[in-house]
């Protein structure tokens, strides 16, 4: 049988591309600089990162893939003999715009430091709103399935951990008689979350959202193998983590 890409030990998705180095370092102007070949070039090389950028299946994994002679750019898998594109079994199969557009929404997704809005890219890039909600949403819920992935392996080496409360809060009137203190339990409504982050060290990033510090607890424990070393970066607001890191 072909070599599969199971077989290098990486398991099929070891890490996703959009967490890749490759993609992190994309930046706009180099984007709208490009021809259509180089963007479909980076493209295949962030897709495909973790295998040096070049093709391989991804309905078996298998290697070794046939480059077919068509316009735009198709392989042919040498062990299931089934056809993908440059797109196939990503979020953006069977989607209509150009790479390059692509390209524009994966660097103003990984580079938004305080988030990125449907409405924003929608004019930044002249696309239709639902597209680009729909595109952001599929971007978080595949970076969220890597939690859920069981071949991942744990975080190690120096992992930091950090997090901030969320939500939860509508500014009220100001009215003396109406004033609660919420920070106590019986006046909070519950939708107030924590946004907890564990980051490698030039590595992976592990997000989760809890209810109180405490239940990521059993979360870091799970997704960062032990003996790593956590500098907690605010300790004093992660009073929960601190204790048991
Ligand atoms: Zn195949």
């Amino acid at each position: 049988m072909a070599r599969a890409y199971r077989d290098k030990g990486l398991g099929p998705m070891s890490q996703h591309f959009l967490l890749s180095a490759a993609a992190r370092t994309l930046s706009l102007s180099s984007i709208f600089r490009m021809s259509d070949d180089e963007a479909r070039d980076t493209f295949k090389r962030i897709r495909w990162s973790a295998n040096g950028g070049d093709p391989f299946c991804p309905h078996c994994g298998c290697l070794t893939a046939y480059t077919l002679a068509e316009t735009l750019p198709r392989w042919k898998c040498s062990g299931c003999r089934r056809k993908f594109s440059l797109t196939s079994g990503t979020l953006f199969h069977s989607r209509k715009l150009p790479v390059r557009d692509y390209l524009a929404i994966i660097a103003l997704f990984v580079n938004g430091v305080k988030g990125t809005s449907a409405l924003q890219i929608s004019r930044d890039l002249n696309i239709n709103p639902k597209s680009s909600f729909v595109l952001l949403h599929k971007l978080r819920e595949s970076m969220g399935s890597q939690i859920h992935n069981p071949d991942e392996p744990e975080l190690s080496g120096t992992v930091q951990v950090d997090g901030a409360y969320f939500g939860g809060h509508v500014k009220p009137e100001n009215r003396k008689v109406d004033r609660k203190d919420r920070r106590l339990a019986e006046e909070q409504t519950g939708k107030r979350q924590v946004v907890i982050v564990a980051r490698e060290i030039m590595g992976r990033t592990r997000p989760f959202v809890v209810s109180r510090e405490s239940e990521a607890v059993p979360l870091i424990r799970q997704h960062v193998a032990s003996g790593s070393n956590h500098p907690c970066r605010r300790i004093e607001r992660l009073g929960a983590l601190a204790r048991v890191l």
